[in-house]
């Protein structure tokens, strides 16, 4: 078993002045806390935490990190709590702690497999800080090592979800070491006969292959020699899973492949790699197509390196990789490694801009290099790394554990439209964790989403103000639009059958009749709906149409509409946009103020259907419109208001006194304010009530006139009426 101090001592190695102590603390803590308790191993429990520690410390994690990976159970399995581990260890430790012991909550083995890179990124975006995650994979690496402890059956599912979620996680942060590790415990519990016979093979490969390495490793040593250059020569058969997929993709048997042996040169500079590399092609025939730089564009992980496949010595092809120091460090540890790298990517060009949208998030790792150079202390660089990427999106619970990704922000009505159409289009209302929530409530990363839904309810148009994604908006929009559609067609036939009896002409009995189908043709309208709409939106008047009608029933050729006629249709296309108002996106609703209220630009209103008179527009608080039925309401704006009068009630109370009503009169002139017209009464108490209609152009001015009047001596009141 391990000792701490073999910890410490690693931790002493690598960081100068380390917090041992902390580290300490956090082992006694930990070892008593699980106090007691056995692992399936026989071990005492602590054997697992001190080995993550161990891994921590090889990986030349801070002092937190490794105070962490030893108490990164005691939250979830012990009466530990986040704020005890605050309270003695720091926010940085409690943090880490709390993180682990969120991502381990979550059940992913069964879900594995078909939502891996959902799991994946949700473990990222849980994560926000990297150090989180070291510890998470550090303790599925050790869990891995001990897996023949678990039943079989546990062995699978571990295994599985190792190999969907963990180890390309390591792949991602560049931890070459720990992925290689993970996947071939992966396959040794999943598919254990084809473990057993590579593992055999490639010992006996190894064996018979020991003398050619050897051969080849001399021969690069010689080359060294000769040119003065100071680096290090390995040989090594593949990692057992890289092998295994490289067979199955390309249908290849054992001996068919023929890199299986690769040599690892390290060299003191990146001027060295190129230079090594020149010798090696100079000695031995390149192969084709098999040389790939790394070094001046590295991988998305940050791994650089030259590989190169060339016909080696006995005629056999041999893979080279060439790289320094520090590039062989981060290959194997990843982004984790450089804080002690001082000269870190010089002369490395920034790679290209991978194409997709996930890819480009993994150069933040690259970010982080530009980052370390102004820190020389581990502890301030391994803090400045949180995770940035994957914080614009969301990833939520479906209630069958499915994940769904949603944009920041996202809402209960984005995730039931991304769930499906109708989904979104009956959405009622909404569970989050088990609890009824506003739909205009955003969601967090780990939720779990569950819809309510009801076959009555219809999109709203107030859903447009808070859904984050395109699908619910669109579909909202649509939605609208058809309603609105409906309602201009409703709003037409209304229009028409009022004309018509002016006109004589039975409408109703004209559409059944089939003469608007005719009609909508001579319009250019695809359809009767169409031409319906058309009048609807006001494009044309009922009397217009209802003239063509009688001319088509009569049979009589149509004539084109002259004079008075054309005047009426220009002002009804004029006459909305005059009126300065938005209508909910109906374009040229016949629109008119409401006498009972008459509202004015910048006060809120509200549109109202009427049968057969378009849009009748009412201020918000009128007493009229508690009385409408809701599905006549139209939501309506001022907008781009034109100069023009609008009519206003007003009520002066002042002192019965000579002159009084001219001055008003003359006051509200010089104000701009036209008096329409007005009444004048006089009371018994000595007072006099004025009562005009005057014309303002918007709320500001009908306020600032009526405070100017106020402030005469004589004037008691001076109010806007309704
Ligand atoms: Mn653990």
């Amino acid at each position: 078993m391990i000792r701490i101090n073999q910890i410490t001592d690693k931790v002493a190695s690598y960081i100068d002045n380390a917090d041992l102590d902390l580290i300490q603390r956090a082992y006694v803590f930990s070892a008593q806390a699980h106090d007691g308790v056995v692992r399936r191993s026989g071990e005492p429990y602590i054997s697992h935490p001190m080995n993550v520690a161990n891994l921590l410390a090889d990986m030349q994690l801070d002092e937190a990190t490794v105070a962490a990976g030893l108490l990164h159970d005691t939250v979830e399995d012990t009466d530990t709590t986040v704020d005890e581990i605050e309270e003695l260890f720091g926010s940085d430790v409690a943090d880490i702690v709390d993180g682990v012991t969120k991502i381990s909550k979550m059940d992913f083995e069964s879900k594995a497999i078909q939502q891996a890179e959902n799991i994946r990124k949700l473990i990222l975006a849980m994560a926000e800080d990297i150090r989180v995650l070291m510890v998470k994979l550090a303790d599925r690496l050790h869990n891995m090592r001990t897996l023949e402890f678990m039943k079989p059956v546990k062995q699978r599912l571990i295994a599985q979800e190792t190999q969907d979620i963990y180890a390309p996680l390591a792949n991602r942060l560049g931890l070459h070491r720990v992925k290689t590790e993970l996947e071939d415990l992966c396959l040794k519990y999943l598919k254990p006969d084809v473990f057993g016979q590579l593992s055999e093979a490639v010992s006996e490969h190894r064996a018979a292959g020991e003398p050619y390495i050897e051969k080849v490793i001399s021969l690069i040593d010689d080359l060294f020699k000769k040119n003065s250059i100071k680096g290090q020569v390995h040989g090594r058969t593949k990692h057992l899973h890289s092998i295994h997929v490289k067979m199955e993709q390309q249908g290849l048997t054992f001996d068919e492949i023929f890199d299986l042996i690769a040599f690892r040169i390290i060299l003191k500079s990146l001027k060295d790699c190129y230079a090594v590399l020149g010798l090696i092609h100079s000695l031995w025939r390149p192969v084709s197509g098999r040389f790939k730089d790394y070094i001046s564009i590295p991988k998305a992980n940050m791994y650089q390196s030259l590989h190169s496949t060339v016909i080696g010595p006995d005629g056999e092809r041999i893979e080279f990789q060439i790289r320094t120091e520090e590039m062989n460090q981060i290959a194997e540890y990843g982004v984790a490694a450089h804080w002690q790298y001082k000269e870190v990517g010089k002369g490395s060009k920034r790679g290209k801009a991978a194409g997709t949208r996930d890819a480009e998030r993994y150069t933040w790792l690259r970010q982080i290099m530009d980052w370390q150079r102004e820190l020389s202390d581990p502890r301030e660089f391994m803090s400045s790394l949180r995770l940035e990427m994957f914080q614009e999106e969301v990833y939520v619970f479906t209630p069958n554990g499915d994940i769904k990704e949603l944009p920041d922000g996202a809402t209960p009505v984005d995730f039931a439209y991304a769930i499906h159409s109708e989904v979104g289009d009956k959405c009622a209302g909404a569970k989050v964790n088990g609890r009824i929530v506003p739909l205009h409530s955003v969601l967090k990363n780990g939720d779990s989403v569950e819809v309510i839904t009801n076959k009555n309810r219809m999109p709203s148009r107030d859903w447009l103000k808070f859904v984050k994604t395109a699908k619910a908006r669109t579909r909202i929009k649509q939605y609208i639009r058809t309603v609105e559609r409906d309602r201009a067609i409703a709003l037409a036939k209304e229009l028409l059958e009022k004309e018509g009896r002016r006109l004589g002409i039975n409408v109703q009995k004209a559409i059944k009749e089939g003469y608007f189908l005719k009609l909508a043709e001579g319009f250019n309208c695809g359809s009767v709906d169409d031409l319906l709409t058309q009048v609807g939106f006001s494009r044309f008047t009922p009397r217009k149409v209802l003239k063509r009608l009688y001319a088509v029933m009569n049979g009589e050729a149509y004539e084109e509409p002259k004079g008075k006629d054309k005047e009426s249709e220009a002002d009804a296309k004029k006459k909305p946009s005059s009126d300065g108002l938005i209508i909910s996106g109906v374009d040229n609703v016949l629109v008119r103020f409401a006498s009972c209220c008459t509202p004015l630009p910048g006060e809120p209103i509200v549109g109202y259907i009427t049968r057969g008179r378009g849009v009748t527009v009412h201020r918000i608080d009128c007493h009229n419109v508690k009385n409408f039925e809701d599905e006549r309401l139209l939501s309506v704006t001022w907008e781009g208001v034109e100069e023009k009068p609008y009519p206003a009630k007003i009520k002066i109370k002042c002192l019965n006194k000579t002159g009084m009503l001219g001055k008003i009169c003359v006051m509200l002139g010089e104000l701009d304010v036209n008096i329409d017209s007005g009444s004048f009464e006089s009371m018994v108490d000595g007072t006099s009530v004025l009562e005009f209609t005057v014309e303002v152009k918007d709320l500001d001015h009908l306020y600032s006139a009526l405070s100017k009047v106020k402030a005469l001596k004589a004037v008691q009141e001076a109010l806007r009426v309704s």
